[in-house]
This record gives structure tokens, sequence and C-alpha cells, in this order.
């Protein structure tokens, strides 16, 4: 990829200091998705990457994870997993309470949501401390699945998030302090 076309990219994410809670530098991606051309670019980075590999899931993490993910399950043919906060899924479902840069959280996943052995891809737009893609790992593996890949947008590289997922094959598209 040219780095021209990764810096243009990048320009679309927006900086909001303080959001939402003070001291979290938040990257909103509503500039970058808003666009057609840009949120293009994005999927076809993403297609290039996964349409080559054996995937049977995507699995997405609530809630932008569900943008990405949608979109690239729609693309590849591969059905679409919610991973979601806890009250949201209305089947029987495994939970995962972990901490992320905001605080606590529990995320949940159906029991049945894929068959064992099943290989997934795990998508989120933003890898911050990787607290939430641990525990969406984790619920991956609890319904029998093995991990293809974290695949995120961005990954924000002062908060370690690819150390605390490195038994886990990690991937980002953008690369910011
Ligand atoms: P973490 O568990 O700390 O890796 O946080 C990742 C989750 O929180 C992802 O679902 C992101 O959408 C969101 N997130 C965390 N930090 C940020 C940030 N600085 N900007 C935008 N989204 C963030």
């Amino acid at each position: 990829l040219l780095q021209s076309t990764l810096c243009r990219l990048k320009e679309k994410v927006r900086d909001i200091p303080d959001f939402p809670k003070k001291g979290v530098l938040f990257r909103d991606i509503t500039p970058l998705i808003g666009d057609g051309q840009f949120f293009r670019l994005v999927m076809m980075i993403f297609l290039e990457r996964y349409q080559r590999r054996k995937i049977d899931k995507i699995a997405a993490i609530d809630a932008r994870g569900f943008i990405f993910a949608g979109a690239l399950a729609h693309i590849l043919g591969i059905g679409l997993i919610p991973i979601r906060k806890k009250g949201k899924l209305p089947y029987q479902t495994f939970e995962t309470q972990y901490a992320s840069e905001y605080g606590l959280n529990t995320l949940t996943i159906h029991r049945d949501a894929m068959r064992k052995g099943e290989q997934v891809l795990i998508l989120d737009d933003v890898l911050a401390t990787g607290g939430t893609a641990e525990a969406a790992a984790k619920l991956v593996e609890s319904c029998g699945g093995s991990l293809v890949e974290l695949g995120f947008l961005m990954e924000l590289r002062g908060l370690k998030g690819k150390e605390r997922l490195s038994r886990y094959p990690v991937y980002s598209i953008l690369q910011f302090p």
C-alpha cells in the first residue's frame, strides 16, 4: 500500500480530546466512513487481506466493529456474528468481563454462534488496550471457534494492545502513536 494513501486515510480520522471521559483521546472514524471513497478503500484493504484465507465466520465487536465486519461479511458471503455488550443478545450467551480504556464492561456471544473448529476472523475499529479484543477472542474460543486473526482499522500503539494480544495474530491498517 502507498504511504500517501495511508496518510490520506489517517487524515480522515478526527481526534476528540477528553471523550468519552477526561484523558482519553478519542479517534473518531465518522469522517472516514462518511466518505464513500475512503470507506470503500478501507474495505478493499480488508478484502485484499482476507479474501484468500479460509474464514467460516466474521465476528464483529459492538458497536463500530459491526460497520466493517458487516461490509466484509457481505462482500465475502460469510456469516456475521455479533459480539455484544451484556443485555443486548436475546438467546443463551457466554459472557466475559473485561477492562477497557473506559472501564469495566461485559461482552457476550450467543452460545450457538459457531460450530466447533470453525475459522473465525474478529474485526473492530480501534485496538486500544486490547481488553475488548481479548474478551472477544475468549468468547469465540468458548464457542469452539478457532481464531484466524484480530483485524482493526487502527491501532493506538501507546496503549500496548498488541502486546496484550501477543497470543493471537493481530493486523491493523493504520497505526497511531
Ligand atoms: P480497548 O479494550 O481498550 O482496546 O478498547 C477498544 C474498544 O474501545 C474498541 O471497541 C474501540 O471502539 C473503543 N475505543 C477505545 N479507545 C478508543 C479511542 N481512543 N478512540 C476510539 N475508540 C476507542
